[in-house]
C-alpha cells in the first residue's frame, strides 16, 4: 500500500515500519506517514516503476 509523506504530500510506495521503494526509512518520522490509496507521486519511484 502506498504511504503519503504528509509534510511534502508526496506518495511513496512502501509500508510503515519499513523502507519506501526509494529508500526512505519510515521509522525516522512515522508520524509523517499515512497509508493512502492515492497514486504514487515520488519521482524516483516513477523511474523504478517504469523499469520493472
Ligand atoms: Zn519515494
Amino acid at each position: 500500500m502506498p504511504v503519503k509523506h504528509t509534510p511534502t504530500a508526496i506518495i511513496h510506495s512502501g509500508t510503515k515500519g519499513g523502507k519506501t521503494a526509494c529508500g526512505e526509512d519510515t521509522n525516522k518520522h512515522p508520524s509523517h506517514l499515512v497509508n493512502t490509496n492515492e497514486k504514487l507521486s515520488c519521482r524516483e519511484e516513477w523511474v523504478w516503476v517504469k523499469k520493472y
